[in-house]
């Protein structure tokens, strides 16, 4: 965990002299999804809006930059039209779409900006010399402002002349979500309230071998859940049937065992599994204790005996960290362990405990499930997240000046 994720300047930090009638760079994330044009989820637009209130609320001009999709150079079809558009009716104020990124049209544009107005540049990945951080190109974005922010953390852990690059010209903060994220999670992995929990689940422990081996140095206690669990049993000498097993993770599943026992770090592995013949079942074969898995069958998703087992080890738990589901909860046959942690975590929260779900995944079940705002932090970077939680420095939080 870097130590200066709890000190980097956020916007709060700047004084209204400072932001009063300044051109105010924004790197947000809106990487919508849309359909025929059309946004399907505003989630990611709405989350940048009280940084944006707050700029606009102390008069500054504010240049908005993000990505949208892959493009292969100036691709017309990947335009920030239709965020425009929405940010437009969501702030009640009109929002500019700038021609292009960078570029003299675009600086005319912005020096002509009032305080109070919003410009959005064109989709930054236009120009493959974002991806590349190329240091002209971050210039050139860096010349349309006098103040970079950045509340995209669903990129930070990306080095590009948006999230990165730009902020080595230009006086650097956090906008509200970027720090939210940061202050949030940083604290649970630095000063956590005891017991500190994590719950590590979803398909793969490859995916999630850096969380695993930091996470280790941290909690009290690690749940494992989901596709994760057969390389773990099978590293235990136990049958696992057609369940998921990564074989080449044999050993480092033994040696995560060996690292958790040392540090006396209780892992909690399931006593009872759901099986069944595939992920599309239309429902389980059985209930069966994990020392006696059918050869012809696969895990789905964890038993009732566990989900009991579960609620006693979170019972008392300060600090959760959740990330990965804990079976194939997109089969709604299979989305009970899923579901029982999800409203275990809700009733922590409820009881003053510090619960946090990050992972694409994850939060697309507490999501789904209703209970995303009964959680003290859902976070928005799938990958950001996951690198945060690895204890790796996030170039986009690096950038950012220290307070
Ligand atoms: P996140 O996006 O939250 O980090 P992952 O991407 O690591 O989570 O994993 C999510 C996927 O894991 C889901 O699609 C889910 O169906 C799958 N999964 C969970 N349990 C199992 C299991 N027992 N067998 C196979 N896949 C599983
Ligand atoms: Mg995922």
């Amino acid at each position: 965990m870097p130590a200066t994720a709890l000190s980097k300047r956020s916007i709060e930090d700047l004084s209204q002299d400072e932001l009063s009638g300044k051109r105010v760079l924004v790197r947000a994330d809106f990487n919508v999804p849309l359909k025929d044009g059309r946004i399907t989820d505003d989630t990611r637009i709405r989350a940048t809006l009280p940084t944006l209130r707050y700029l606009l609320d102390r008069n500054a001009k504010v240049i908005l930059t993000s990505h949208l999709g892959r493009p292969k150079g100036k691709t017309p079809e990947l335009t920030l039209a239709p965020v425009a558009e929405r940010l437009t009716e969501l702030l009640g104020r009109e929002v500019t779409l700038a021609p292009d990124v960078v570029g003299e049209s675009v600086k005319s544009l912005v020096l002509g900006m009032k305080p109070g107005e919003l410009v959005l540049l064109e989709n930054v990945r236009w120009y493959p010399e974002e991806e590349k951080n190329a240091p002209e190109f971050a210039q050139q974005l860096a010349d349309l402002a006098e103040i970079y922010v950045n509340d995209a953390f669903g990129t930070a852990h990306r080095a590009h002349a948006s999230t990165a690059g730009v902020a080595q010209y230009l006086p650097s903060v956090a906008g509200f979500l970027m720090h939210k994220e940061i202050a949030v999670m940083g604290k649970a992995l630095e000063a956590p309230e005891r017991p500190f929990v994590a719950i590590i689940g979803g398909s793969k422990v490859s995916s999630k071998i850096g969380v695993l081996q930091h996470l280790i140095n941290k909690v009290d206690r690690l749940i494992i859940g989901g596709g994760m669990i057969f390389t773990f049993l099978e590293a235990q000498g136990l049958e696992v049937g057609k369940s998921l097993v990564e074989t080449d993770k044999l050993d480092l599943a033994r040696e995560l065992m060996r690292a958790a026992k040392e540090k006396g770090v209780e892992f909690i592995l399931p006593t009872d599994i759901l099986v069944a013949t595939g992920i599309n079942a239309l429902a389980a074969e059985a209930t069966v204790s994990v020392n006696a898995m059918p050869a012809d069958l696969m895990g789905v998703d964890v038993g009732p005996q566990t989900i009991e087992r579960l609620k006693q080890a979170l019972g008392d738990a300060r600090t959760v960290i959740w990330n990965g589901p804990m079976g194939v909860f997109e089969n709604p046959a299979f989305a009970e362990g899923t579901r029982a942690v999800a409203q275990v975590l809700a009733e922590r929260t409820s009881q003053g405990a510090i619960t946090i779900v990050g992972g694409g995944d994850s939060v697309a079940a507490v999501e789904g499930m209703g209970l995303a705002d009964k959680f003290t932090h859902v976070s928005t970077g799938g990958g950001a997240s996951l690198e945060f939680l690895e204890g790796l420095e996030l170039p986009g939080v690096a950038a950012l000046n220290a307070k």
